[in-house]
């Protein structure tokens, strides 16, 4: 059985004040193994939360990633730079980096390689736009995200990422896809990694994204390919995001 986990996305938003606060509140919480929590702060606070959820169950990762080892790349993070930091996740291809920073599929492919070189688990985000559903091109747009980094994953496996399907006319906007579209496009995923990596499918975790709140996180998280979510908004609230968390654990 897949181990479920949430993670949360807290964006661009905070202060070391407010950051030290919502960890040792998630802390306080004391998550059991029946689900991986993760948070993920601004760079600026990683170690202010490291510091706060050492020896806990709260994992830590990063927003992004840059997927050169050093040099001279202004502004931008090495991998091993999260790791030494302590973060053990980082989020890859966010529908924000890919639509507001031109993230193209192969960058976001060369990113994921980049991480799991370093040791870090890479949270892969897939999804598609309003206009691209309106079009029936849902599946089309997903697959080219996956295909994408499937054709530099070389010897490496899927199931040492984790996928998160965020459409993303449902990220901070108050519309959720429904469990059962959610759960359509979660099964297309692990059938599209099946039929490239046949072993590697049913062991892939795959999150879903897109104004996930407490009172519909247990219908989702209840659909068979759907194992646990990617937390924006609600994931700043340390009470709403211990209620998701809770929520993610198989009954
Ligand atoms: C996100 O940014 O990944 C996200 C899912 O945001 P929200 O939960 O606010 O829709």
């Amino acid at each position: 059985m897949r181990a479920p986990i949430v993670a949360g996305n807290w964006k661009m938003f905070g202060s070391v004040a407010m950051a030290k606060n919502l960890a040792e509140a998630l802390v306080a919480e004391q998550f059991s193994g029946d689900v991986d929590v993760v948070v993920c702060p601004p760079f600026p606070y990683i170690t202010t939360v490291a510091n706060a959820v050492q020896g806990s169950t709260v994992g830590l990762g990063a927003q992004n990633v840059y997927p050169e080892s050093e040099g001279a790349y202004t502004g931008e993070v090495a991998p091993a730079m999260l790791k030494d930091c302590g973060c053990s996740h980082v989020i890859v291809g966010h529908s924000e980096r890919r639509a507001l920073f031109a993230e193209t599929n192969e960058m976001v492919g060369r990113k994921v390689i980049a991480a799991l070189n370093a040791g870090l688990t890479p949270i892969l985000c897939v999804g598609e736009t309003a206009e691209q559903r309106k079009r029936d091109e849902t599946f089309k747009v997903i697959d080219a995200m996956i295909q994408a980094v499937n054709a530099q994953l070389g010897g490496r496996n899927w199931s040492d990422l984790i996928v998160a399907y965020e459409p993303v006319w449902a990220i901070g906007t108050g519309l959720t896809a429904s469990p059962e579209q959610a759960q359509e496009v979660h099964r297309h995923i692990r059938d599209l990694i099946r039929s490239e990596r046949l072993d590697e499918a049913d062991a892939v975790r795959i999150l879903y994204g897109g104004s996930v709140k407490p009172g519909n996180a247990k219908d989702l998280f209840g659909q068979p390919d759907i194992d646990g979510g990617l937390i924006g908004g609600a994931s700043l609230k340390a009470d709403d995001f211990a209620a998701i968390c809770h929520a993610a654990v198989k009954v």
